[in-house]
């Protein structure tokens, strides 16, 4: 085989020789990450997750979308359901919003950028302004809020917000909200 894939398959042949399988339970880190897909924000290597930390959600943005809010919705169910979880204030879950400066999405504040990118995609342009981060701080903190005021978000699970800075490696938290 040749082709894109085949240095990653080579990795992936390291990888398995000293692979230790983690068995089905709740994630190690009790966070659900959401954030955007660009390459340069894996959370696995800027926050150092490993295998069976923590659950991550990620879309242009690390937007709160509405599958976003059902994602986390099932993964609160699947834990009640598997592991018969009672969340507490003492065993309480987080989700985590990041999103990120230089983000791809901020170009779709155009107007024009916008309607090339409708164009090309099929999407709508109010949908595509609505996933643009422009300005993290702001869009992290409105995010926050939408799922706050969602009513699918599962009791005693905390959201917090926070932006990951490309030019430094390092994130900060912008809001950080216990569960009422
Ligand atoms: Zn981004």
């Amino acid at each position: 085989m040749t082709g894109s894939m085949t240095p990653l398959l080579e990795r992936n042949e390291q990888f398995a020789r000293a692979y230790t399988p983690v068995p089905l339970g709740l994630p190690a880190a009790r966070v659900i990450v959401v954030t955007c897909v660009d390459h340069r924000v894996d959370p696995a290597i800027t926050l150092g997750l490993k295998l069976g930390d923590a659950p991550v959600l990620r879309n242009a943005g690390g937007r709160v979308s509405q599958s976003v809010i059902e994602e986390v919705a099932y993964l609160a169910f699947l834990g009640r359901r598997l592991f018969s979880v009672q969340l507490t204030e003492d065993r309480s879950f987080e989700v985590a919003i990041i999103h990120h400066t230089q983000c791809g999405t901020g170009f779709l504040a155009d107007p024009g950028f916008r309607h090339e990118a409708s164009e090309a995609t099929g999407v709508d342009e109010a949908a595509l302004e609505a996933t643009a981060v422009g300005d993290p701080h702001a869009t992290v903190g409105a995010d926050v809020e939408r799922l706050l005021a969602s009513p699918l978000l599962p009791p005693a699970v905390g959201v917090s917000g926070h932006v990951y800075d490309i030019e430094t490696g390092r994130l900060t938290t912008v809001v950080n909200t216990r569960y009422a």
